[in-house]
């Protein structure tokens, strides 16, 4: 999913939830979209049809999107309960109907972005993935692949407009540092004469990323 796109969903999870603090309370969030939640056991005994259903599909979660039911193993961690929750919310906001790869994809990218928003692993300085596991509340497995993606790819890009205004709504005394500058930068990177696949690009780009050391 484009990452655009992406911040665009969460900044509206969390503008309309009001969420200013982490770990993000997943149940208030469901709440607030007038989810009922249940364990599996507990769907076993409301409605066996559903229960087998949602077993068929998957081990860890399920989402009834018309009737507003999600149900979860509860037979699993805490913490991938809820990636599982913001996985199930993922393809009620995203719009999905229906199984397939990309959906899968990309509600797991929801689910990581609404529970661990990059422009806020930088903002709230968090230094390592035992850091980003306890301050945003995800499973070691799902912490290790928010933090290669900051690492290794959003760090190192130039913020847009839209994580700024993510942030701005999180913590109000947030200002982004130069705006001006990270426009131009961005404009630089991705103005749309360049070939992105020329060897003149690779390095320009690599000089823009890690400075004149080659
Ligand atoms: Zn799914």
């Amino acid at each position: 999913m484009d990452y655009i796109d992406l911040v665009k969903n969460v900044y509206r999870i969390y503008k309309e939830c009001q969420i200013k603090s982490f770990p993000v309370d997943c149940w208030a969030v469901l709440d607030h979209y007038n989810f009922k939640v249940f364990t599996y056991s507990q769907l076993e005994e409301r409605s066996k049809e559903l229960y087998l259903l949602s077993t068929a599909f998957s081990g860890d979660s399920f989402c009834e999107q018309k009737k507003r039911i999600i149900a979860y193993n509860e037979k699993a961690n805490q913490y991938r309960i809820r990636f599982s929750l913001m996985h199930e919310l993922g393809h009620f906001v995203l719009g999905h109907a229906g199984e397939s790869a990309k959906s899968e994809i990309d509600a797991d990218e929801f689910a990581s972005h609404v529970l661990a928003p990059r422009p806020v692993i930088r903002y709230m300085n968090i230094k390592d993935v035992d850091d980003l596991h306890e301050k945003f509340g995800l499973s070691y497995s799902a912490a290790n692949n928010a933090w290669s993606n900051y690492i290794y790819r959003w760090k190192w890009m130039p913020p847009y407009d839209e994580d700024d205004m993510l942030l701005n709504l999180i913590f109000p005394d947030y200002r982004p540092r130069n705006t001006s500058l990270n426009n131009f930068n961005r404009y630089c990177l991705y103005e749309d004469s360049f070939d992105r696949n020329s060897v003149e690009f690779a390095r320009a780009e690599y000089r823009y990323l890690y400075g004149n050391d080659l």
